[in-house]
C-alpha cells in the first residue's frame, strides 16, 4: 500500500511509510523486540538477519520520518548526539566545517572536544549573517552545519541562502531542525542536503524517549548513514522507535497548539511589567521576524525566552512555578522552564554566552499544550503578579 504522492502533510504524518503488519494485519507496527531472525536456509531469509542492521519497527519509523521531511531515506539513532556524530564521522583530518556559533551545547562539545582530536577544523560563525559565512569558507570546507532557530536566543538563519553558499563552495549543508519541527520548517525543500533531529523533542513529544534521526536526499548520503548506523551501532531501540512513531502521528496537532501557546505567552510576557525583554520569532519585535515569517510560514513553535532584571529575580521566579516544571529538554506536551546560563548552557564559557546574548537573567520556556490561561496564570504568579488583566481574562 503506497501513499498517494499527492497526500498532504497531516496525512503523511499518520500514514507515511506505514503498512499493516503482514503476518497479522495489526494496524500499528508491532515492537519487534528481537535480536536475530531465523533463516530458512543458507542465504535464504526475509531481508532481516541481525537487529543492529535491520529491525522492522525502526524501519517503519525511518520510512515515516523520511516521508515527513520529504527526504529519500531516514536513519534513526540512539540519540540526537549520535545522529550528529554519524554526520561528523564522515569527515577526515584536515577537513573544515562551518558551524552556527550558537549551536546546541552538546553539538559544540562533540565538535570541539572530540572531532578536533582527529584533526577536523571547526569555525563557529554567526550563520544569521550570510556574509560572515561566505568569508569563513576555505578550500577545505566540506560541511556547513546550521541550527535554526537557535537555543535559547532563537536566532534565525536563512536556510536557502546557506544552501546557495554551500553549493557554490562544494560543501554539504546539514540543518538541525529540532527546534522548528518539519511542520514549521522544511530544510530539504530550501536546498539542504541533510536534516537532523533530536527525536527526544517535538517528534516524540511526550518526554519519554531519547533518540535522533538523519534524513537524507542523495544516494551517496543514504549509503553512508546506513553504513555508519550499522558499523558504529548507535541504533534506536525497537521500543523507542515505536514511541516516536506514535508521536509523529499527532505532530501537526501538537505543533499548532505549541505555536499558539508560544505566541500567546510571548505576547503576555511582552506586556508584563516585570519582564525586560522577550525573544520569540513570532513577535514583530524579533529582529528577524520577517525572515522567520518567510521560513516558518505555518507557525513559530513553542520555544521562547525572556529576561528579568537580574539573576536573583530569575532564580526567585524559577522557584515559584507551580504548573510549569523546572527541567532541561523541550518540545513536549508539558510546559518546561529552565535557566540556560546555569543548566543547558553551563558548559558554554561566560564570554561566549555574552557574545550570543545569553544573560544570567534569561529564562527559557518550552511551551506545552496545556490551556494557555493556566500557563499565563502560573507565569503571572511566578513573576509576582501585576500582569495586564485584559490578557488574563481572555
Ligand atoms: C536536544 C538537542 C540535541 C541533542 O539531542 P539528544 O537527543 O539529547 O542527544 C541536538 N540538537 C538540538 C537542537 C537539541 O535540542
Amino acid at each position: 500500500m503506497k501513499l498517494d504522492p499527492r497526500a498532504r502533510f497531516d496525512t503523511i504524518c499518520v500514514h507515511g511509510g506505514q503498512v499493516p503488519d503482514p503476518s497479522t494485519g495489526a494496524i500499528t507496527t508491532p515492537i519487534f523486540q528481537t535480536s536475530t531472525y531465523v533463516q530458512e536456509g543458507l542465504g535464504r531469509h526475509k531481508g532481516y538477519e541481525y537487529a543492529r542492521t535491520q529491525n522492522p519497527t525502526r524501519a517503519a519509523l525511518e520510512a515515516n520520518l523520511a516521508a515527513i521531511e520529504g527526504g529519500t531515506a531516514a536513519f534513526a539513532y540512539a540519540s540526537g548526539m549520535s545522529a550528529i556524530n554519524a554526520i561528523a564521522a564522515r569527515l577526515s583530518t584536515g577537513d573544515h566545517v562551518i558551524v552556527t556559533d550558537n549551536t546546541y551545547g552538546g553539538t559544540f562539545r562533540l565538535f570541539d572536544k572530540v572531532f578536533t582530536h582527529y584533526g577536523v577544523v571547526f569555525s563557529f560563525v554567526d550563520t544569521s549573517q550570510p556574509d560572515l559565512v561566505e568569508r569563513a569558507f576555505t578550500t577545505k570546507t566540506k560541511l556547513l552545519f546550521v541550527e535554526t532557530p537557535t537555543n535559547p536566543v532563537l536566532r534565525i538563519t536563512d536556510i536557502a541562502a546557506m544552501a546557495a553558499l554551500a553549493r557554490r563552495h562544494g560543501a554539504k549543508l546539514a540543518v538541525d531542525n529540532t527546534f522548528a519541527s518539519p511542520c514549521l520548517q522544511r530544510p530539504l525543500e530550501l536546498g539542504a542536503d541533510l536534516v537532523i533531529h533530536s527525536t527526544t523533542k517535538y517528534l516524540n513529544g511526550h518526554s519519554d524517549s531519547v533518540g535522533g534521526v538523519v534524513i537524507v536526499r542523495l544516494d551517496d548520503d543514504l549509503e553512508w548513514f546506513k553504513f555508519i548506523q550499522n558499523a558504529a551501532g548507535a541504533i534506536l531501540s525497537p521500543f523507542d522507535s515505536w514511541l516516536v512513531l506514535r508521536g509523529t502521528k499527532t505532530l501537526p496537532l501538537r505543533m499548532v497548539k505549541h505555536s499558539a501557546n508560544g505566541l500567546a505567552l510571548a505576547t503576555f510576557l511582552e506586556r508584563h511589567p516585570k519582564v525586560r525583554r522577550v525573544i520569540y520569532p513570532g513577535l514583530p519585535s524579533h529582529p528577524q521576524h520577517d525572515l522567520a515569517k518567510r521560513q516558518m510560514p505555518h507557525g513559530f513553535g513553542g520555544m521562547l525566552a525572556f529576561e528579568v532584571d537580574s539573576f536573583e529575580t530569575a532564580r526567585d521566579v524559577l522557584g515559584r512555578f507551580r504548573l510549569m516544571a523546572l527541567a532541561e529538554s523541550l518540545g513536549s506536551v508539558e510546559t518546561l522552564v529552565c535557566h540556560p546560563a546555569s543548566m543547558t548552557h553551563a558548559s558554554v564559557p561566560p564570554d561566549r554566552r555574552k557574545a550570543i546574548g545569553l544573560s544570567d537573567s534569561l529564562i527559557r520556556i518550552s511551551t506545552g499544550i496545556e490551556d494557555v490561561r493556566d500557563l499565563e496564570a502560573d507565569l503571572d504568579q511566578a513573576l509576582g503578579g501585576r500582569a495586564d488583566r485584559a490578557t488574563q481574562s481572555r
